[in-house]
C-alpha cells in the first residue's frame, strides 16, 4: 500500500511548490494578472487584479473569467497588440482594462491560459516581468513583454502621480474638472472620481479670489504662485500658492493647475510676525508696534476730528520688588501689571511695553479727561492687585502721565514726551498717582 502511495505523492509535492513559487512572482506585480484552466476558470488572480477589479483579496480564484467582463466593443486592439475588456465592480462602477493573453503551461502539464491587465495610466509603470518556470523554481521560463517601454506620456503620469504639487486639469469651456492627480485629491480631501466631473470653481473659498485668478488669466494668460484659498471636503480652507497655465490637450482647451499648499509656512509666517510685533515677557506689543499702531490709530483720529491720549505708566519702585524677592519674581510682577491693564482697557484700545517696567497705552477716541478716568482706574485696580511672591501676595503701585495728541500739527513722539514730563512729576510728587500734562511742566 505505501509502495503505491509513495510515488503520487513524490510529484505532486513537487508541483505544489512549483506553483507556489510562480504565484508569489505575481503577487508582487504591479499589473492585473491571473491563469485560467481550460475551461475559463481563474485558478490564481494576483492582489493588482483584485484592487483593479474592486473584489475583496482571494475573492476571484473560481471565478469564471469570461463572465466577469465583456470585451469592449467600441475599440480596436490596444497599443500593447492586446485589446480591452471592460468589466463591472462590485461597488457598480465599471473599469476598463487592457488585456494580454497568452498560453502558460503549467507544472501539471495542462496548458493554462495567463492574462495580463492594466488600466491605461498604471500599465506603463511596470513595463516587464519574469516569471520562473513552475517546475524547476528558481529557472526563469520567460519574460513577459504585455507592457511597451514607457512612452513619453507615460513618464508624465508617473511624475504627476508622484509630484507633492496638486494638479487639476479643468475644460476652459464649461469649468469642468477631467483630470486631479493623487497629491490634489489629499489636498482637497475627495476622492479622485468625485473630483473628476466637479466644477474648478467650488474649491475657491473667496470669491473676491477667484475674480483675481479669473482675470489674471485673461490678462496674461497664466496665473503664477498667487496666494488663493481653497476648500476641503470637510469645509475647512486651506492656502495654496496657486498657478494657472493654460494649454490643448487632444484638441480641448483647457487650464492646468498647480496648486501646492502653503498654509504650514502661511501660519509659521503669521507667527513669526506676531513674534516680531511681541514683548517676549509679556505678550502684549513691543515699542516698535506699538508705535506703529498708534501712529495708524492717530492718523485715524486726526482725519475723523477725534481726539486721542496717551498714558505712559511706570511701575513704582520696581528696583525694590527684583531686590527683596529676585528677578523671576519681577518678571511675575510686570506680566501681572500687563495682564491686569489689558483686562481694563477696551479692545481698540493699544497697549504696548515700552522696556523694563516702563508701559503705554494709547486711547484712541479719548479726551484727556476721560483718559485720567481710565488711568485712575488702572492705578486703584493695580494697587489692589495681590502679586504671588515667595512669602505670600504683595502689592506694586504705578504712576501714570497722560497726554492728550493735538489732531493736525501733533506727533505721537511729542505726545509721548509730554506724558513723560507728566509721570516725572507724578514720581516727585510721591508717586501712586495720576497726572495729566500741563504747560511749563
Ligand atoms: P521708580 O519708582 O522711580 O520708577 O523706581 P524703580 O525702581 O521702579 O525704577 P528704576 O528705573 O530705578 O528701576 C527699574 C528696575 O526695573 C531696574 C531693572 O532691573 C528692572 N527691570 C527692568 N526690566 C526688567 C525685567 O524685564 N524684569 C525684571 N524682573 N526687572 C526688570
Ligand atoms: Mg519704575
Ligand atoms: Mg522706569
Amino acid at each position: 500500500m505505501l509502495d503505491t502511495i509513495a510515488p503520487m505523492m513524490a510529484p505532486m509535492t513537487r508541483v505544489e511548490a512549483g506553483w507556489q513559487s510562480a504565484w508569489v512572482m505575481f503577487d508582487a506585480l504591479p499589473a492585473g494578472v491571473c491563469i485560467a484552466d481550460p475551461s475559463g476558470r481563474i485558478a490564481y488572480a494576483n492582489p493588482s487584479l483584485h484592487a483593479l477589479l474592486g473584489r475583496a483579496p482571494g475573492a476571484l480564484a473560481g471565478s469564471d473569467l469570461a463572465a466577469l467582463g465583456w470585451d469592449a466593443a467600441d475599440a480596436g486592439p490596444s497599443a500593447d497588440g492586446g485589446h480591452q475588456r471592460c468589466f463591472a465592480r462590485p461597488d457598480g462602477t465599471g473599469v476598463r482594462l487592457n488585456e494580454v493573453a497568452g498560453p502558460f503551461t503549467g507544472p501539471d502539464g495542462v496548458t493554462y491560459a495567463l492574462h495580463v491587465f492594466t488600466d491605461a495610466p498604471r500599465h506603463r509603470t511596470a513595463r516587464k516581468a519574469v516569471f520562473r518556470d513552475a517546475a524547476d523554481a528558481g529557472a526563469i521560463a520567460g519574460v513577459i513583454h504585455a507592457m511597451e517601454d514607457a512612452p513619453d506620456d507615460a513618464r508624465l503620469d508617473v511624475i504627476l502621480e508622484q509630484s507633492p504639487i496638486g494638479v487639476s486639469v479643468s475644460r476652459r469651456d464649461t469649468g469642468i474638472i477631467q483630470f486631479a492627480n493623487t497629491r490634489f485629491a489629499e489636498l482637497v480631501g475627495l476622492p479622485r472620481d468625485r473630483i473628476v466631473g466637479s466644477r474648478a470653481r467650488d474649491y475657491y473659498v473667496d470669491d473676491h479670489q477667484r475674480g483675481r485668478v479669473v482675470e489674471e488669466l485673461k490678462g496674461s494668460g497664466s496665473v503664477l504662485n498667487m496666494e488663493v484659498q481653497f476648500r476641503r471636503a470637510d469645509g475647512s480652507a486651506f492656502w495654496t500658492l496657486f498657478s494657472v497655465n493654460q494649454a490643448v490637450i487632444q484638441g480641448v482647451e483647457v487650464n492646468l493647475a498647480w496648486i501646492y499648499d502653503y498654509t504650514e509656512r502661511r501660519n509659521m509666517e503669521e507667527a513669526l510676525r506676531d513674534m516680531a510685533s511681541r514683548d517676549p515677557l509679556t505678550g502684549i506689543y513691543n515699542r516698535r508696534s506699538f508705535m506703529e499702531m498708534s501712529r495708524q490709530a492717530l492718523a485715524r483720529s486726526s482725519r475723523f476730528h477725534q481726539p486721542m491720549s496717551v498714558l505712559v505708566l511706570d511701575v513704582d519702585h520696581f528696583k525694590s520688588v527684583n531686590d527683596s524677592f529676585g528677578h523671576a519674581v519681577g518678571d511675575d510682577a510686570l506680566r501681572a501689571v500687563a495682564g491686569a491693564c489689558q483686562s481694563i482697557l477696551r479692545e481698540y484700545d493699544i497697549l504696548g511695553r515700552l522696556g523694563g517696567e516702563e508701559f503705554m497705552v494709547c486711547l484712541p477716541g479719548t479726551t484727556v479727561d476721560e483718559a485720567r478716568v481710565v488711568a485712575e482706574r488702572l492705578r486703584r485696580y493695580l494697587a489692589r492687585l495681590g502679586i504671588a511672591g515667595p512669602n505670600g501676595r504683595f502689592h506694586v503701585t504705578v504712576s501714570i502721565g497722560i497726554a492728550g495728541v493735538e489732531g493736525g500739527c501733533d506727533t505721537l513722539d511729542q505726545a509721548i514726551h509730554r506724558a513723560d514730563l507728566a509721570l516725572y512729576r507724578a514720581k516727585r510728587e510721591g508717586r501712586n498717582r495720576v497726572v495729566p500734562y500741563e504747560p511749563g511742566m
